[in-house]
C-alpha cells in the first residue's frame, strides 16, 4: 500500500490531491517529503472570506510539519494559490491543513497537544524534535478551539489557585470548573484535593483540568 492511499484514508482533503513522496536520508531524523497539489479544475479559497476565487499566480513551494510516521518526519509541500477576491483583494489561498504562516499542520498541532496532556512540554518536544516553544502553540492552538467550543453546562463554580513551580517564587495559576466532569466531591476535612469550592465547601480532587490550567500560564515563562 502506498503512503498516499494511507493519508487519503486518515486525512483528505477536498480539492486536494497527494501525489509524489520523497524520502530524505540526509536529515535527522529522516524525512518524507509527500506534495500536495490541487485537484485538476478546483478553484482556490480566498483566506479572508472563504469564498472560491480567480487565480491570481503561485507563490514558491513551503513545508508544512505533519504528525511523525515510523520516527521519520513528515512534512507536507505545496506552492500556495494567490487569488484575486473581489471582496478582500490579492489574497492566499486557504488550505484545509494550516492556517496563516504556521509551519506546522493542525493535525501535527492536536498531536503535539495531546501529548502534552501527558508528559511535560520539555519532554514532547524532545521526544519529537521539536521545540518547547511549537508545543506551547499546539497547546495554546488546542485551547483557543476549546474556549469556542466549550459547554458551560453544568458548571456550578469555578475555583483558581496558585502553586508554586520550579525553585523560586515561580507560581503556576490553576483554574477549574467545580465539580470537573467525572470527579467526586469530599468534604474538606478528608480531601486531598487542591481546590476547595466557596459556594458550598465541598472539595474536588484536581485531575485532568491541570491541562488547561497550564495554558493560562505556561511554566517557566
Ligand atoms: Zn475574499
Amino acid at each position: 500500500m502506498q503512503l498516499q492511499v494511507i493519508l487519503n484514508h486518515v486525512e483528505h482533503y477536498k480539492g486536494f490531491v497527494y501525489k509524489r513522496v520523497r524520502w530524505d536520508k540526509t536529515t535527522s531524523p529522516w524525512t518524507l517529503r509527500v506534495q500536495v497539489v490541487p485537484r485538476a479544475n478546483s478553484h482556490a479559497e480566498c483566506s479572508g472570506c472563504r469564498k472560491k476565487c480567480a487565480g491570481y499566480d503561485r507563490l514558491p513551494e513551503r513545508e508544512f510539519e505533519f504528525v511523525p510516521l515510523w520516527g521519520l518526519a513528515v512534512f507536507l509541500v505545496y506552492a500556495m494559490r494567490r487569488v484575486e477576491c473581489p471582496r478582500c483583494g490579492i489574497c492566499v489561498e486557504h488550505v484545509p491543513w494550516g492556517d496563516g504562516k504556521c509551519r506546522q499542520t493542525k493535525s501535527y498541532r492536536w498531536f503535539l497537544a495531546r501529548w502534552a496532556k501527558r508528559l511535560p512540554w520539555l519532554e514532547v518536544a524532545r521526544i519529537f524534535h521539536t521545540s518547547w516553544d511549537t508545543v506551547y502553540r499546539s497547546v495554546r492552538h488546542a485551547v483557543a478551539w476549546g474556549l469556542v467550543h466549550r459547554d458551560e453546562s453544568g458548571v456550578e463554580a469555578i475555583g483558581i489557585d496558585e502553586i508554586q513551580c520550579q525553585r523560586g517564587q515561580r507560581y503556576l495559576t490553576l483554574g477549574t470548573c467545580l465539580p470537573p466532569p467525572g470527579l467526586t466531591r469530599t468534604s474538606p476535612d478528608q480531601c486531598p484535593a487542591r481546590f476547595s469550592c466557596e459556594m458550598d465547601g465541598s472539595c474536588v480532587e484536581l485531575g485532568g483540568p491541570v491541562f488547561q490550567a497550564k495554558i493560562l500560564e505556561p511554566a517557566g515563562r
